[in-house]
């Protein structure tokens, strides 16, 4: 969500700026500006609403633009999106950019309206750049004044303040949303991600809670929530740096969900041997845990959410260890009773997620026997705050619908699980080898489900014309479907309900017509029958069936009724290999749509917002 870029260098850094907002230009946002500062102190501001290239071809026409500067890509929050609100914000010397929200912005805008300052948007933050002004008076150096602004602020925020009367520094504070400086020789650069500057350089340093830096073109000094002065590791990043291009593929989106058998090689990697689970590979300390975990608590959003439902089945048939899943802007804000020897499992694709975050924050007070993650990103918050951290390692992903995240996340899971079983005794060896017979089957059969991209392609025209759509599935090929429909929600903004088959004639079936397709997913499993009477229900009603099914499921096509035969897959990694036809399904109706399947409107990759 949104996009701070900044660097301060001897060269020109306005195009490294742009290049940097370029490769955040997936998170979603809907304006971008930039604030550069020469070596006399002139500074340029540009701001555009709409894409990164208008901004680009707004400071292309300028010649120089000088050697500090900071960027931003801006997903509103407070106030439109418009020129007028799109960051950086200025007040007098001072220029800020800012990620999150401020909370307290109103009664701080009303005190500093009584001291004076003139408001010029009507965003959130404006107000730190008046108060960051007013503290520099009386302060002995721009990072003192950040330091005493940040005390006043309520809420979630990254920001570099920019001080145009001295050039030489910026000034960075992370309180809930992400920044990473990365250092190169005798110049030095910031941003919310890292992929904005692999670029420019592949060492960085992920900032803390609280932290405050002040970064010159050949130092960085950090500073703690005490203000004391503090070193933090600095990594050197393995993401490829081609991570953000597209290569053959027209999307990200469709290149993630072409990835996703190498993804789930390297996801793969090290935990699995040729029979057995690598209970280490867990992490530290994580075969003592999982040994006495009596319930497991999964918090997640969107895509996570849905991956934490399925695995549910997985955690209560396979581990026999009872779990509940529920969605983190829901579970924070409410009492809940933590059973004994819980484990709290958050999931998350960046480790930025806000809700997730503040529900791991909060649960970490609440007893929970352990806190554990399951995340894509390494050195994000999640994954920092958890007690352990078990890392998809599906690469970076760009589209902000969820593909690659999603599949690996199951198969994390289904280790987690089995490791659970095998510490408690409740999965036996040749269930053991039997569940990593199948896990290594997994991107092979992935490779299958994937060449059936021209079939699906050629039903998706089906849909496109249609304002409704059901999903449906049973068992633990109900969050298939309720993933599959979320999926068509984000890209092609058809509505889209996923429901538990069983629970059609509770309501739903009251829908159903020859204007809403219904896509069934159909393993060949225990629940078959029942499901096909559920497809009967439909059809009996004028319903249009589009059933991805099974090849051994015995669905024949009629009237009203299509069928996609799939391959057999291993029941136990089968609702991961159903998943990939309904991303190619969500993906084609998307392409006929002509949607902007990679930033969907109104939709952010990493929600860093709450
Ligand atoms: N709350 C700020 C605004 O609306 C920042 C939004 C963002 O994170 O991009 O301008």
């Amino acid at each position: 969500m949104c996009g701070i870029v900044g660097a301060i260098a001897q060269r020109e850094v306005s195009e490294i700026l742009i290049e940097g907002l370029k490769k955040l230009e997936y998170r979603g946002y809907d304006s971008a500006g930039v604030a550069v500062v020469d070596s006399e102190g002139k500074l340029t501001r540009v701001r555009r609403l709409g894409k990164v290239k208008e901004l680009a071809d707004a400071v292309d026409e300028m010649h120089t633009m000088g050697g500090t500067g900071i960027a931003h890509t801006r997903w509103a929050t407070h106030g439109e999106p418009s020129e007028a609100n799109a960051h950086p914000h200025v007040s007098a010397n001072i220029s800020i950019v800012h990620n999150g929200i401020i909370e307290n912005h109103e009664p701080l805008r009303a005190l500093l309206q009584e001291r004076g300052y003139i408001f010029n948007s009507q965003t959130d933050t404006e107000v730190i750049a008046h108060l960051v002004e007013w503290e520099l008076r009386s302060s002995a150096s721009l990072r003192e004044a950040v330091q005493k602004t940040v005390l006043q602020l309520e809420g979630a925020y990254g920001m570099v303040a920019l001080d145009s009367h001295d050039p030489s520094r910026l000034v960075v504070a992370r309180s809930g949303s992400p920044l990473v400086i990365g250092h190169g020789i005798g110049e030095n650069f910031l941003a919310s991600d890292q992929l904005a500057l692999l670029n420019v350089t592949r060492r960085f340093t992920y900032l803390e809670e609280g932290d405050v830096a002040e970064i010159t073109r050949r130092e960085v000094a950090i500073f703690d929530k005490t203000g004391n002065a503090i070193e933090r590791e600095m990594v050197e990043s393995n993401v490829e740096q081609d991570a953000g291009s597209k290569g053959k593929y027209r999307h990200f989106m469709q290149k993630e969900i072409f990835e996703q058998p190498s993804a789930l090689i390297s996801a793969l990697e090290g935990r699995i041997n040729d029979d057995s689970i690598v209970v280490e590979s867990i992490g530290n300390g994580a075969k003592e845990i999982l040994a006495k975990v009596q319930h497991v608590q999964i918090i997640a959003c969107g895509t996570s959410y849905n991956s934490g439902m399925a695995a549910r089945y997985w955690f209560e048939s396979l581990a026999g260890v009872s779990c509940d899943v529920e969605i983190a802007s829901e579970f924070r804000y409410r009492d809940f009773v933590v059973r004994p020897n819980s484990l709290l499992l958050t999931l998350s694709q960046s480790g930025e997620t806000a809700d997730t975050l503040a529900a791991l924050r909060l649960a970490k007070e609440k007893g929970y026997m352990s806190a554990m993650s399951i995340c894509n990103v390494s050195g994000s918050s999640l994954v920092r705050e958890s007690d352990l951290a078990f890392m998809t390692r599906a690469g970076t992903e760009i589209g902000v619908a969820s593909t690659k995240a999603f599949t690996t996340q199951l198969a994390a899971m289904l280790i987690l699980v089995t490791a659970i079983g095998k510490e408690q005794g409740t999965i036996k060896p040749e269930k053991e080898a039997e569940i990593v017979k199948s896990l290594h089957s997994l991107p092979a059969q992935i490779e299958k489900a994937l060449e059936f991209d021209k079939k699906i392609e050629a039903l998706a025209a089906d849909f496109a014309d249609k304002h409704h759509t059901l999903f449906l599935g049973r068992g633990e090929y109900y969050p298939i479907a309720m993933e599959a429909a979320l999926k068509v929600k984000e890209i092609s903004y058809i509505h889209a309900e996923a429901y538990a088959a069983g629970e059609l004639k509770h309501g739903p079936l009251a829908l159903v017509d020859a204007d809403m397709p219904v896509v069934v997913v159909a393993p060949n499993n225990d629940l078959l029958e029942k499901l096909k009477s559920n497809v009967e229900e439909v059809r009996a009603r004028g319903g249009l069936l589009y059933v991805f099914a099974d090849e051994n499921s015995g669905f024949e096509p009629c009237d009203g009724m299509k069928i996609i035969s799939l391959p057999h897959v291993d029941p136990i990694i089968a609702p991961i290999f159903h998943t990939v036809p309904m991303q190619l399904l969500s993906y084609h109706i998307a392409l006929i749509k002509g949607t902007d399947v990679d930033q969907p409107r109104n939709l952010a990759k990493a929600v860093t917002v709450e």
